[in-house]
């Protein structure tokens, strides 16, 4: 089994030459889903694993625009349309200049086992562009996105395929393509989630991924025997996900003393003030630097890694792929961490997570415990079908009975397939089961 795995993989670099990040994703993936295939052959038989690792559909396009200086600009967008099996395709858009076909190839191969985890019947699919909206003006980012959606609205709809936010693509992004879909296509419907609650939207989306990680990892702590109460917690990032992972974690009673941007990062041994924060990069979409201006007991160091050398009982990396290496996750295990668990995609390297769970930190992976966001974007579409809007407080608690459905499909695969405690292994397993007897059922397609 592990050579047929192995000759899966060869061909999967073979045929995805330069996309390391993709090669790293299925890699993740097929190592450990082996126990399952054991138990399946009709899986190898009908070469489902090998339908799986090739996307049904990929789209790239042009993105002319004009710039404040009366310039043209042309950026690349993407759509890939990694798996219908269980759902019309759903994943984000991001906005990022790193992209390029490998980093949006891993995202939404990785978006199928996560959707088919949040219990929801979506599919998996990501998209975006190498625009990077900082530094932009508003008409500028408007111009982008209405000539993005010009392109990709052809492609997508309420029940084929529904995209959302991601890095770089916030409230107003959403806003300037719903805009522009609604223009083309004559019609107003649920085809982008992370709307505007005036324009269905749904409450406690904004929320939904950093609160889902944290009642997740509660899950983690609970076996533990234990909670968030008094710990120390490093949170990387200061985007949607790190923003309200810190404010559901500081709810239960934690103490968050660390946050990053991508030039750096700032601890406050007294509890990071949100507010601030909150200010800085909600509003006035600032630098994590400019915190220390109004916190002067705060320190800023300049270098978004060094972050991992804060000592904290839980790390929640929540900014953006490969960000902890291996001998980033020896320094946080040195430093006495016990709890690790991923609110960014693929945010440890596969040599952190080996660090980790050859450690004994109890680690919750990115596909389960980040679901909590697209699990609520499936809330979102289904309010949107249903023409009515749910009460933030039905929103949360629905995210809350996902997120413990979500955790304990990981724990019971685990058990299942004799890898007891392994949650990473565990979502991968059960993600994979969901989506593979959908494809089989289905016959060759
Ligand atoms: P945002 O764009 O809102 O925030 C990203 C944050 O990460 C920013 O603070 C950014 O800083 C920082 N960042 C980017 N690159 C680095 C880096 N190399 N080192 C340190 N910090 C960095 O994105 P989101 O919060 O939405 O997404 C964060 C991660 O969570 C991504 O991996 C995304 O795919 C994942 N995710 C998001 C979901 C969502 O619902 N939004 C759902 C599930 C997963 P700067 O401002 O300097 O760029």
């Amino acid at each position: 089994m592990q050579q047929y795995v192995e000759s899966v993989m060869a061909q999967v670099k073979a045929r995805n030459a330069g996309e390391p990040e993709f090669h790293q994703a299925v890699h993740e993936v097929l190592e450990t889903i082996v126990p399952v295939l054991e138990k399946h052959p009709e899986f190898i038989k009908d070469k489902i694993v090998e339908r799986l690792v090739e996307p049904e559909r990929q789209i790239m396009f042009r993105v002319p625009w004009v710039d404040d200086k009366g310039e043209v600009q042309v950026n690349r967008g993407f759509r890939v349309q990694f798996n219908s099996a269980i759902g019309p395709y759903k994943g984000g858009l991001r906005l990022h200049p790193s992209v390029y076909l490998g980093i949006i190839k891993f995202l939404g191969f990785e978006q199928i086992f996560k959707n088919a985890l949040t219990t929801t019947p979506i599919g998996g699919g990501k998209g975006g562009s190498d625009f990077d909206p900082k530094g932009k003006s508003d008409r500028e980012v408007m111009a982008f996105c209405q000539s993005f959606m010009t392109e990709l609205w052809r492609h997508i709809g309420p029940d084929t395929d529904v995209p959302a936010g991601d890095i770089g693509t916030g409230a107003r992004e959403i806003g300037y393509m719903f805009g522009q879909y609604k223009r083309l296509s004559n019609s107003f419907t649920g085809v982008l989630t992370g709307k505007g609650l005036e324009w269905g939207g749904s409450l406690a989306r904004t929320q939904a991924t950093g609160y889902g990680l944290v009642y997740y990892t509660t899950r983690m702590l609970a076996d533990a025997g234990t909670d968030w109460n008094g710990k120390k917690v490093v949170v990387s990032g200061s985007g949607n996900v790190a923003i309200y992972a810190n404010e559901k974690a500081t709810q239960l009673g934690a103490k968050v003393i660390a946050m990053s941007d991508s030039n750096g990062y700032i601890v406050d041994e007294s509890g990071i003030d949100l507010a601030c924060i909150k200010e800085l990069k909600e509003v006035r979409r600032a630098r994590i630097k400019e915190y220390v201006a109004s916190h002067p007991s705060a320190q800023y160091v300049e270098g978004c890694r060094g972050i991992w050398s804060v000592p904290c009982d839980i790390a929640l990396p929540c900014a953006t792929q490969n960000e902890i290496n291996g001998d980033e996750a020896a320094i946080l295990v040195n430093n006495g961490v016990k709890f690790v668990a991923e609110g960014a995609n693929m945010p440890s390297t596969p040599e952190a997570i080996a660090t980790f769970q050859g450690s004994g930190i109890a680690f919750g992976p990115a596909k389960a415990a980040n679901a909590g966001g697209v699990a609520t974007s499936a809330l979102e579409m289904s309010q949107n079908s249903m023409r009515l809007a749910w009460t933030f407080e039905e929103v949360d608690a629905k995210l809350h009975g996902i997120m413990n459905a979500v955790y304990d499909q990981c724990v019971n695969a685990a058990d299942a397939y004799g890898q007891k405690g392994n949650l990473a292994a565990g979502a991968n397993m059960a993600g994979f089961l969901k989506v593979a007897k959908a494809m089989s059922a289905h016959g060759v397609c």
